[in-house]
């Protein structure tokens, strides 16, 4: 902890928001930790149905989850940046898979319900994927504009506590599609979080049946389940 740190912490109170150190933003720790995260394929057992081929930034353990949550229902916009980069790592990952050199794509953000949206402040996937495009875009990638093109309706029950299942059910008939995406570009779906691959079954299975079926999906950390490893060879067959 610097002296300024300190004296930051004495009058204001702030804290790293991944360690809780005394500090004025992300300690240099956590945001080590958060950097070192390995990008991966993420496999579901069982598997939804419409589950797209998804890579994640990193695993949701450690100082991962204190950060998602702390942007997302604390709005600490500041920790944009950070979480975008995990985006990032595992879009360059998913394209490099898909070998799809030259395709035009725009990003598909998982929606919140409109109450969970008032309720934040904050529609954070989509302040998210808007990060992820306009690095991408800044990078020479061909990335388009992003569009609200998913909706949830109201009424999905809370998903805490639901076997995979009845969550696929659960989510299945509250997600769907409001608007086209950007013309001549296909979909790639993106989330904070993935569980049991639910959420991203359910959105692919909307643009699917709006004849826009997505390449796949990238979310900043994936919880740690079984999985293949991004080096293996056979994974991009695996976890559709
Ligand atoms: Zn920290």
């Amino acid at each position: 902890m610097t002296v300024v740190d300190a004296a930051t912490d004495l009058f204001l109170g702030s804290r790293c928001p991944g360690c809780e150190r005394p500090g004025r933003s992300l300690c240099h720790v956590c945001r080590t930790e958060v950097m070192a995260g390995h990008v991966r394929f993420v496999g579901r057992d069982p598997s939804p149905p419409h589950m797209p081929l998804t890579v994640a930034g990193g695993d949701y353990v450690g100082v991962l989850p204190r950060l998602i949550s702390g942007f997302k229902d604390e709005s600490l916009t500041g920790l944009t940046g950070l979480l975008a980069d995990r985006l990032l790592r595992a879009l360059a990952c998913l394209l490099a898979a898909l070998g799809r050199p030259g395709e035009r794509f725009h990003l598909v953000p998982i929606p919140s319900t409109a109450a969970a949206v008032r309720k934040r402040g904050m529609d954070h996937t989509h302040v998210l994927a808007r990060a992820v495009a306009q690095r991408t875009r800044r990078d020479g990638g061909l990335v388009l504009p992003v569009r609200r093109v998913l909706r949830t309706r109201g009424g999905v029950a809370d998903q805490v506590g639901l076997d995979a299942v009845a969550r696929w059910a659960n989510k299945f008939d509250h997600v769907e599609v409001r608007r086209s995406g950007p013309a001549r570009s296909v979909p790639i779906l993106l989330d904070d979080v993935t569980t049991t691959g639910a959420s991203l079954a359910a959105a692919a299975r909307a643009l699917e049946g709006a004849d826009t079926p997505v390449l796949g999906a990238v979310v900043v950390a994936a919880t740690v389940r079984r999985h293949l490893p991004a080096s293996s060879p056979a994974a991009g067959a695996g976890p559709r």
